[in-house]
């Protein structure tokens, strides 16, 4: 059995929504936008899946279902067997930009998911993935006293610290500079190797797909459907620009996502 199970999974918006007089509830007027039609697919534990699709295609949509945010859907989400229903999984973490509590420090942001375990615990805990991060000496600071790609590296901390079976990322690097982008890439490449977690990460960059993913998904326009689903069996570090079988694929995505001339 798969860790993630998704079949015939549909979702649409709808264009208008009024209040219904009869019952408490809302209905839908005027047309429904489907998003997503008929998605299967299947991961595995452990495995570190990248999205790929055109912008507006219903990657975050799909992330959101997975993550239990949204339950108006038809079709089944299982994780680690359980159907998903409503956020109520502990194991799994949503990675979100800005998700840091800014009235809180380093710390304590990241001994949040852990506050449950004893003081000491907690402290060793956030130690750690401070550590790991490279935020030694930041531990009193306040979000807004960080930088961007500091912040970013508190939610990573924050997230480890969890262990989170399952952890969702949604465009995580955008907005940072390149630097700090490819820092961050690395380290989530190097902390998948270590603690070998389920990750779903969906991003706009096909390289960023290529370099980190033990698989990678495309998805077409909406309402969308999978158009590639490809393991990537290549040792890390890697070169998708150059590398024999990672520049057929990567120029064949490029393609597939309306570029003829990828640089
Ligand atoms: P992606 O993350 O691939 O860019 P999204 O999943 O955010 O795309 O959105 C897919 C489509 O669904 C878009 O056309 C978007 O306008 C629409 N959409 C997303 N969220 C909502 C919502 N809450 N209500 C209505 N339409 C939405
Ligand atoms: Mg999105």
């Amino acid at each position: 059995m798969a860790f993630i199970e998704i079949e015939k999974l549909h979702k649409g918006y709808c264009e208008r929504r009024r209040r219904a007089r009869t019952d408490d509830g809302e209905s839908c007027f005027g047309q429904e936008i489907t998003v997503l039609d008929d998605i299967n697919l299947q991961f595995e534990q452990g495995e570190l899946v990248t999205i790929l699709g055109p912008s507006g295609c219903g990657k975050s949509t799909m992330l959101r279902l997975i993550a239990g945010f949204d339950p108006d859907f038809s079709g089944l989400v299982k994780v680690a067997g359980k159907p998903v229903h409503g956020p109520s999984n502990e194991s799994i973490f949503v990675f979100q930009h800005n998700g840091l509590m800014p009235w809180l420090t380093v710390q304590e942001n990241v001994e949040l998911g852990i506050r449950f375990q004893d003081k000491l615990e907690r402290a060793e805990a956030a130690a750690l993935f401070i550590g790991m991060v490279e935020l030694d000496g930041f531990e009193e600071h306040y979000p807004h006293q960080l930088s961007i790609g500091m912040q970013r590296r508190a939610e990573l901390a924050r997230a480890l610290v969890v262990s989170p079976e399952l952890l969702i990322m949604d465009e995580p690097f955008s907005g940072l500079d390149f630097l700090t982008h490819m820092k961050i890439r690395e380290e989530v490449v190097n902390m998948h190797q270590f603690f070998h977690q389920t990750i779903l990460l969906v991003t706009h960059n096909i390289d960023d797909a290529l370099i980190m993913g033990d698989r990678v998904v495309v998805l077409g326009d909406r309402p969308t459907s999978v158009k590639l689903d490809r393991r990537l069996d290549f040792d890390h570090p890697r070169d998708p620009k150059t590398q024999a079988g990672l520049q057929e694929l990567r120029d064949e995505i490029f393609l597939m996502l309306g570029v003829s001339y990828a640089v």
